[in-house]
């Protein structure tokens, strides 16, 4: 059996890479996931086309992440196409590596909007349509716990505050049946950290594992911590990280 039949999602950067295995796992549990995508246009529009061959139900939304009014809407153009909304999956992020003397005040910013800024006005905005069984999942990164080469300081910090808006947050949604969850990745092989990439021997000599995740093993976990089973899981940074913290 399907085991997000009837529900609703919405999932964050769901054009490429991690975003994109969640929108079709979650659509392929029986999910109706609507997701964004900033820049990638026809990457996205191949996105929900896949899941819909698939059998499931995916619509592309076009919402930058930098700005707050896309992802209010974004929200709303969900509720109003699917009758409203069930799990929150923040998956939009990313990071400039360099040392700290070398961020210009443009790639911290955008670091904070996207990776930080718009997790909390994606849950503020959420909130009013989540009910009883509702799902926040947000994609943090082990660089929150372990930083094992320089380059990833302010990265790592918009990580940490997602754990601790994860922690914070539990508590106020606890009483209200919402679960709240801090999935934290390890290396996983996508266009932003490639596993035949400059970086992946070095990657791998800081892990236990001899390679990167998958998409597909981070989409699992996302769909497991979405379903009727994860109930008592909230307030949790869950690594999956082969090994790296
Ligand atoms: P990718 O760069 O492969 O994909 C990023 C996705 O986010 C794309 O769909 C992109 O859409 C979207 N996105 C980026 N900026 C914006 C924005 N301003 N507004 C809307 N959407 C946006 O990254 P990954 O799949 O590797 O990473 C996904 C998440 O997982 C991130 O939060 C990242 O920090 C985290 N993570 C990744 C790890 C890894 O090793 N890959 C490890 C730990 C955490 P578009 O192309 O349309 O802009």
């Amino acid at each position: 059996a399907r085991t997000l039949e009837g529900k609703t999602a919405l999932v964050t950067g769901g054009s490429r890479g991690i975003g994109a295995g969640i929108v079709a796992r979650l659509a392929a549990e029986g999910a109706n996931v609507a997701f964004t995508y900033a820049s990638s246009k026809q990457r996205a529009e191949s996105v929900a086309s896949a899941a819909i061959e698939a059998g499931g139900i995916a619509h592309a939304i076009h919402a930058d992440s930098m700005r707050e009014q896309d992802v209010a809407d974004a929200v709303t153009a969900t509720v109003d196409r699917f009758g409203g909304l069930d799990i929150l999956v923040n998956n939009a992020g990313g990071g400039v590596f360099k040392a700290i003397e070398d961020l210009t005040m443009a790639e911290i910013d955008t670091m904070l909007t996207v990776n930080v800024r718009s997790v909390v006005v994606a849950i503020r905005e959420s909130l009013p349509h989540l009910g009883e069984g509702g799902r926040i999942i947000n994609i943090g990164s082990v660089n929150a716990v372990r930083n094992p080469f320089p380059g990833l300081s302010v990265y790592a910090m918009t990580k940490g505050a997602i754990a601790s808006l994860t922690n914070g947050l539990a508590k106020e949604l606890g009483a209200r049946g919402i679960t709240i969850n801090n999935l934290q990745p390890g290396p996983v092989d996508t266009e932003a950290n490639p596993a035949d990439g400059p970086n992946a021997s070095n990657l791998l000599t800081a892990m236990s594992t001899d390679r990167f995740g998958t998409v597909a093993e981070i989409s699992a976990f996302v769909s497991y911590l979405a379903g009727p089973d994860a109930g008592y899981i909230t307030g949790a940074n869950l690594n999956i990280d082969g090994g790296f913290v």
